[in-house]
């Protein structure tokens, strides 16, 4: 279960009931279930006109100092596609355009529990690269040499990308 404590509507701590096979926070005032669902979160796979990835070194937690793909959150009033080239340029300098889907997944993590994968394929259009938000260095990286990934998500991403595993 997740962290929500209280309802929404009356304020009442929440409790975890069973629905069949399934437990829920419910609010025994309202008579109300609230629902959980996972996060929506992207990834950008960008080449450049050496077949080098790009990747990006975290400066936050959680895996704060390894590289990991562009990416990020889903925020309301954006796009699937709109979040990969915001992600895209906000962290490391580059504008690009969607390319093309390379997979989407569910993955539970650690660190932030139910979440829904979106890997997409993007071209660079132009900008300067550059570590931005989130990022304390950017680069590109040969694909047999590439550092360990923060996320297994990413990693899966890149595997069925370029390894075809
Ligand atoms: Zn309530």
């Amino acid at each position: 279960m997740g962290v929500k404590e209280f309802c929404s509507y009356c304020g009442l701590r929440l409790i975890e009931k069973s629905f069949g096979k399934r437990v829920h926070w419910y609010c025994p005032k309202c008579d109300r279930i609230h629902y959980e669902n996972p996060l929506p979160a992207v990834a950008a796979l960008v080449l450049n006109q050496k077949n080098q990835l790009l990747l990006v070194k975290r400066s936050v937690e959680p895996a704060k100092g390894t590289w990991c793909l562009p990416g990020g959150f889903i925020e309301i009033g954006e796009s699937i596609e709109e979040a990969v080239l915001r992600e895209l340029e906000e962290e490391t300098g580059l504008k690009g355009e969607i390319a093309g889907v390379v997979d989407f997944f569910s993955q539970r993590s650690r660190h932030y529990g139910a979440l829904l994968i979106f890997g997409y394929r993007a071209k660079i259009l132009g900008g300067e690269l550059k570590a931005g938000d989130d990022a304390q260095e950017v680069g590109f990286f040969d694909l047999d040499a590439l550092p360990p990934l923060a996320f297994l998500s990413h990693q899966r991403l890149v595997e069925k990308e370029y390894y075809k595993k």
